[in-house]
């Protein structure tokens, strides 16, 4: 089943040197449970096709159109069906491994999980890690509680923009192939932007964007 569904989408943005076309028309189609690898050059148009797809614009995530959706709609939909993972990992340095893993779930309100909160933590490996604060974390070990903290919502699609991209090569393959196994336990779609060609490689399938084409 199709979950995620960009139609012709474009986006514009306006610089000071004039209009930059970003996205130049972009039909993509993204079935359920399906690991996508983003492909392209610098500037090509990855980060706004993924920020796109994970928030505005005519795209279809489980059969709602976003641009439909108000903005408080949009937010809540967002953070129960969408799970982001960024480059810099994007953890709150006050609080520590488990509470940054939970932090999604208490802004919805809602009650841990606790089988599922202990499945996640055991398949990235973080058990060891779970009070531990961010600051004194590897680089690998932050990516992996932001992929943990993207997971805890057992969101339908989870969208990574470079995520290894601060990463040594060993480790960014690890990470995602964690990211990977966790996602076909629960089912998730995922979409990872790279630059990496291992791990396009470990994708499902890729897709390679060019100056705002596809
Ligand atoms: P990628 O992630 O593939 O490197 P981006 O999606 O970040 O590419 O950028 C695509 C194009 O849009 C680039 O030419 C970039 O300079 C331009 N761009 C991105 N964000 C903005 C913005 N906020 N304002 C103006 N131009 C932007
Ligand atoms: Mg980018």
């Amino acid at each position: 089943m199709e979950i995620l569904k960009t139609t012709d989408l474009k986006k514009i943005y306006q610089a000071p040197s004039g209009e930059v076309r970003a996205l130049d028309g972009v039909n993509i189609s993204i079935a359920e449970g399906e690991f996508v690898a983003i492909i392209g050059s610098s500037g090509s148009g990855k980060t706004t096709l993924l920020n796109m797809l994970g928030g505005s614009g005519e795209i279809i995530v489980r059969e709602r159109n976003l641009a439909e959706l108000k903005n408080e709609e949009l937010t809540v939909f967002r953070r129960r069906n969408i799970g982001f993972v960024f480059q810099n990992y994007n953890l709150l340095p006050i609080l520590n491994v488990s509470e940054n893993i939970t932090l999604p779930l208490k802004l919805d309100g809602l009650g841990q999980d606790l089988n599922f909160f202990d499945q996640i933590v055991d398949s990235l490996k973080l058990r060891e890690k779970l009070y531990s604060m961010p600051s004194t974390l590897s680089g690998g070990q932050q990516q992996r509680v932001a992929i943990a903290r993207a997971l805890s919502m057992k969101p339908a699609v989870i969208l990574a923009d470079e995520p290894t991209g601060n990463l040594d090569s060993k480790t960014g393959i690890e990470v995602v192939g964690l990211l990977k196994a966790s996602a076909a336990k629960f089912n998730q779609t995922i979409v990872v932007v790279t630059h990496n060609e291992e791990i396009a490689q470990m994708a499902d399938r890729m897709i390679r964007i060019e100056d705002g084409k596809v």
